[in-house]
């Protein structure tokens, strides 16, 4: 993990202490002594995480996180509070700035790790969703992401194993505030409660009688239901130990008795939206990044798709002086099988033609879905009569063989249309070749269908 720690604090000494530890467990770290150079760097880009001294003289750190959560390009950076052990009213200060955690000076090294280890993941989850959220607003789509970004990590399901009722009730109420709390007391049943309630966050006792609560952290980490959910330890100073034992079998984050209110919220919130940026970016992004280039029914590549990689095709092959050919298919009459068979039906051949085209090109060819029953290839390095040859192949290919309807009750006859056209040297866009291969399907389907044709060179 080689994250940039940006290291903010007046006193040069405790800068060099922190720049120290930080690099000897190979963070990189970048460093400042007030609060206006701290800004300029982060508004540069060049932090991904900053640990920000409360007091210093100027601006001090409650002013220097509220400008950073601020600016549309440094809200995203975690910032954790130092405030002074004797001033617990600093971290309410420090929450309504928008800091993300506190650590307290002395600084303690396994709680300093476990800060920036915690907020580097984080981070480097929202980071890919923004870069994805970015992506697909290249290509025109509205993301889905942008929720995702905005993301509070508030309203989490939490559970809470603790035997203690004394402190399952005072953690619960500070928690319910924000989230909806369940608990449960035994070590067995909480893990089967993991398994089946969709929890954001799980919180552990190291404490339990007669069980081992590192055990059950290694045990939610392990089983494929919980694997994602963020794990924090409940545990006394003492445990020190076991605690870091517990972050390095897979828990995200820890707190020490007594448990402090402001640092419970800020850390379960934190572990709430990494959970959830986790989790979209598992699930949704990755299905909204194909569905922005895929069509749905056939697979195949689609017109947004098709649209801005044609430029590009083209342009390279006029660049090195390469042929380049491309196909425009139409099923024939396919209205009349949405007619005779229905939608259903017209759909199950829509995905069969698709998968028959599919097996005559090769890797490279670019083949979309243009819209209803209508298909384009772009083959590279493909002169006209080769890529009439793989128009007949296809032509021949669909005709051949019946096409399999109400899951293959039936099968019916289907025959395509192809109009063929390659660049010429003066073509200006790809445009001007769609336009030729357009024409010559028109000449397919006046001449009687089920024909390819090919436009003049
Ligand atoms: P031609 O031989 O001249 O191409 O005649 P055609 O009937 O194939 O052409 P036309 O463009 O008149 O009809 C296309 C039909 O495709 C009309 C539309 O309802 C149907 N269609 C478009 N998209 C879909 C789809 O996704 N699924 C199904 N089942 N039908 C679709
Ligand atoms: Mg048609
Ligand atoms: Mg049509």
């Amino acid at each position: 993990m080689s994250a940039r720690v940006l290291v903010v604090d007046d006193i040069s000494t405790n800068v060099k202490l922190l720049e120290a530890k930080l690099s000897a467990e190979y963070f990189s770290v970048v460093t400042a002594l007030n609060g206006p150079e701290a800004l300029a760097i982060c508004e540069r880009g060049e932090a991904d995480i900053v640990l920000l001294d409360v007091m210093m003289p100027g601006m001090d750190g409650f002013e220097v996180c509220r400008r950073l959560k601020a600016g549309p390009t440094t809200a995203h950076i975690p910032v954790v509070m130092v405030t002074a052990l004797d001033q617990p009213s600093d971290r309410l200060k420090g929450l309504d700035a928008g800091a993300d955690d506190f650590l307290t000076k002395p600084l303690d090294d396994t709680a300093l790790f476990a800060r920036v280890r915690s907020l580097v993941r984080l981070k480097s989850v929202t980071d890919e969703l923004r870069n994805r959220a970015l992506a697909s607003r290249r290509l025109g789509i509205n993301d889905p992401l942008a929720a995702a970004a905005a993301e509070s990590g508030l309203n989490g399901r939490i559970l809470l194993i603790e035997d203690r009722e004394a402190v399952v009730e005072r953690l619960q109420t500070a928690l319910s505030a924000f989230h909806a709390v369940e608990s449960e007391a035994d070590a067995n049943m909480a893990l089967v409660r993991a398994a089946e309630g969709d929890f954001d966050a799980i919180l552990v006792s190291l404490d339990l009688k007669g069980h081992d609560g590192l055990r059950l952290c290694s045990q939610l980490r392990s089983l494929e239901r919980t694997r994602n959910v963020s794990v924090l330890l409940l545990g006394e100073s003492e445990d020190r130990a076991r605690i870091l034992r517990g972050l390095e079998i897979g828990a995200h984050d820890f707190l020490i008795r007594p448990i402090d209110r402001n640092e419970l919220l800020a850390r379960v919130r934190t572990q709430v939206r990494r959970k959830r940026f986790t989790e979209r970016l598992r699930d949704s992004v990755q299905s909204s990044m194909e569905m922005a280039v895929m069509d749905q029914l056939t697979g195949l590549h689609n017109r947004r798709f098709m649209d801005s990689r044609m430029t590009a095709m083209f342009n390279e092959s006029a660049l090195r002086a390469r042929s380049l050919s491309m196909l425009v298919l139409d099923v024939d009459h396919f209205k009349s099988v949405n007619d005779s068979w229905g939608h259903d039906a017209g759909d199950e051949v829509l995905r069969e033609f698709a998968d028959r085209i599919r097996a005559c090109t090769r890797g490279i060819d670019l083949v979309a879905r243009m819209g209803g029953e209508e298909v384009v290839v772009v083959l590279p390095d493909t002169t006209a009569d080769a890529a009439f040859a793989v128009a007949e192949r296809i032509r021949e290919r669909v005709e051949s063989t019946g096409f399999a309807i109400q899951s293959s009750a039936r099968s019916i006859a289907v025959t395509v249309s192809i109009g063929v056209a390659c660049r010429r040297a003066g073509d200006a866009s790809p445009a001007e070749m769609m336009k030729r291969a357009d024409d010559a399907l028109y000449r397919a389907k006046a001449a009687g269908r089920n024909r390819v044709m090919l436009a003049a060179a």
